[in-house]
C-alpha cells in the first residue's frame, strides 16, 4: 500500500507528564496550559500571520506515546464502563490505524521570542511532547453542529466526584507562586475521575499518584471523594 510520510510541524509542553489523568476530551479542564513549539522550517511567523483572529484552533496530532502499539477494529469505550465494544471508527480511542488525534482547544497567544514560534493554548488534552502535524482555526459556522446527535457519548461526561486537600498539600501550593491556577487544575482533574473504568467498581479506600508540571501528586478515594494526601516536587 501507498506509504505517506509526515513532518510534525511542532511540538506540545503540557503539564501532562504520563497519560493517566489527562482528561478525555479537550477543555474538559479549562487550566490545562499548553505550548506548541514549532520547530525547523515551520518556525516562522509566516506560517500563523492571523491566527491570533480566532478564539480556537484545531489541533492534529500523533498518539506518539502508543503509536508503536497497534490498532484493534474494536475497542471499549470507558463511557461504556470498559465492558462494551464498538468499533474503533465509532470512537475517539487512541489505539487507532495512523495514531491521529484531533482536539479543539483556546487559542491564548502568539509568541516569537529570540527566534522561538510559540501557540499559548489551554484546555488541552495533550501529553507533553506530542507531536504537532497540522493546525486549522476552529470556524464555528460549520464544524459546531447543534443539531448533531453523539449516541453513547452524547453529553459531556459529569462525575459526582469531590476534592479536598490535606493541610501540607494546601501549604505546598500555596508556596508555588508560578502556578496560581494549581489547585483549581488538581480539582478539575481529579473531578473528572481518571480512573479507568474497572477499578471505578472498587469500594474500598484506593491510592493513586500522578504528576502534573514538576509536581507529583498522591490522592486517595473513598466513594466519590478524592483526598489529596501530598504534593512533591518531581526528582
Ligand atoms: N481529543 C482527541 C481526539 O479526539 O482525537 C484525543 C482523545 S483521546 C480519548 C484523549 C486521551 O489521549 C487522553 O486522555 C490521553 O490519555 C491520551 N493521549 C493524549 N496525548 C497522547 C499522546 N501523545 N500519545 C498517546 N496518548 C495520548
Amino acid at each position: 500500500m501507498e506509504q505517506i510520510t509526515i513532518e510534525p510541524i511542532g511540538f506540545i509542553q503540557s503539564p501532562y507528564k504520563q497519560k493517566f489523568a489527562i482528561p478525555r476530551q479537550p477543555r474538559l479542564v479549562p487550566e490545562a496550559k499548553a505550548k506548541l513549539r514549532f520547530v525547523g522550517e515551520f518556525n516562522r511567523e509566516e506560517f500563523v500571520r492571523g491566527i491570533e483572529e480566532f478564539t480556537h484552533i484545531w489541533l492534529l496530532f500523533r498518539f506518539h506515546e502508543t503509536a508503536d502499539k497497534g490498532y484493534s477494529a474494536l475497542v471499549r469505550p470507558p463511557r461504556l464502563g470498559g465492558n462494551e465494544r464498538k468499533g474503533v471508527f465509532a470512537t475517539r480511542a487512541t489505539f487507532r490505524p495512523n495514531g491521529i488525534g484531533m482536539s479543539a482547544v483556546k487559542l491564548e497567544g502568539v509568541e516569537y521570542k529570540n527566534g522561538q514560534l510559540d501557540l499559548l493554548l489551554s484546555g488541552v488534552d495533550l501529553l507533553d511532547g506530542t507531536p504537532i502535524i497540522d493546525i486549522k482555526p476552529y470556524l464555528r459556522y460549520s464544524d459546531a453542529l447543534v443539531d448533531a446527535t453523539a449516541g453513547f457519548a452524547d453529553t459531556r461526561p459529569e462525575t459526582q466526584m469531590s476534592v479536598s486537600f490535606s493541610d501540607e498539600a494546601i501549604v505546598f501550593i500555596e508556596k508555588q507562586k508560578n502556578y496560581p491556577e494549581l489547585r483549581q487544575f488538581i480539582t478539575n482533574v481529579l473531578k473528572q475521575d481518571p480512573r479507568p473504568a474497572y477499578k471505578k467498581k472498587r469500594t474500598s479506600q484506593q491510592d493513586y499518584g500522578m504528576s502534573l508540571y514538576d509536581f507529583n501528586i498522591r490522592w486517595t478515594v473513598d466513594g466519590e471523594h478524592n483526598h489529596v494526601t501530598e504534593i512533591s516536587l518531581a526528582k
